[in-house]
């Protein structure tokens, strides 16, 4: 199997595990129809093509009614139905045999809630089942490749109503939660806070304080940048281009607060 579809099929897969709850080994279902059409591919070994196709392991199975339905084709089919004989039995409770078709759609009922992977050929059938969601089909195409189907419309549209109501279940968790609540210690610092309004207009005195620590901090930056910078002109050329911008705003800022000494940051700057 090519590559590309090899992924394909792991995307797809993994979309029935995520949502519907499917696990390894899939239980493939296999109908007559399908078993009958790989006996025909007689180059390929139709067995481990099936967990080839749905990328992991797989349990084959076969209900009473399909491998009635192959007995009745005669001699001709023994082969197939020594093939059907690999699978495992499923029970479907069927004390007559019915039609395969109507067998298969009572194992897979409304919800595929046993989790198979349909394997089998019947058009009518797969348009039948597809109303079920989670219900993987693969069959063999007109040139014998043995493919996986995308997803159904009630696939997507149930995987969909599932992620949909685990969005909503997290925006129900955070009902009534003020934003920073989560926050480590977030739940005592009531009085802190009630300090904090006390205090003068927090916006004169952050301003100061801000300006006064910035220009600290670019100080210090200064100094070490004119340290290196003796070591060569690259890392002059970038100091004084920032020399020009916010170096330069931040010395200006300096001055008006009242003149940290501008020491090495004005050196850089006139320096060249
Ligand atoms: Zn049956």
């Amino acid at each position: 199997m090519r590559q590309k579809r090899a992924k394909a099929y792991k995307r797809v897969m993994a979309l029935y595990v995520g949502t519907f709850g499917f696990r390894t080994p899939y239980q493939i279902l296999l109908g007559d129809d399908f078993l009958v059409e790989a006996a025909k591919q007689k180059d390929v070994d139709w067995w481990k093509m099936l967990g080839t196709t749905v990328q992991g392991e797989v349990k084959p199975m076969i209900t009473q009614c399909c491998i009635e339905a192959l007995y009745r084709k005669g001699k001709e089919f023994q082969h197939v139905v020594d093939m059907a004989k690999r699978a495992e039995r499923r029970k479907c409770n069927h004390r007559e045999a019915v039609a395969p078709g109507d067998c298969l759609k009572d194992m897979v009922g409304e919800t595929n809630k046993h989790r198979y992977v349909l394997a089998v050929q019947s058009q009518p059938l797969i348009t039948n089942l597809s109303r079920a969601p989670g219900l993987p089909v693969m069959h063999y195409n007109a040139r014998g490749v043995l493919v996986l189907s995308p997803p159904s419309t009630a696939t997507i549209r149930a995987k969909n109503a599932a992620e949909e109501g685990r969005r909503t279940e997290g925006t129900k968790l955070l009902e009534g939660i003020k934003d920073g609540a989560n926050v480590v210690g977030a739940s005592e610092p009531q009085e802190g806070r009630r300090r904090k309004v006390q205090g003068p207009n927090p916006l004169s005195v952050k301003k100061k304080k801000v300006v006064e620590e910035e220009g600290k901090k670019r100080k210090v930056e200064e100094e070490e940048e004119v340290g290196e910078e003796d070591e060569g002109r690259r890392k002059k050329k970038r100091k004084r281009g920032r020399g020009k911008g916010a170096v330069a705003t931040a010395i200006a800022e300096i001055n008006a607060a009242g003149g940290i000494g501008m020491g090495a940051a004005e050196e850089g700057s006139e320096s060249d």
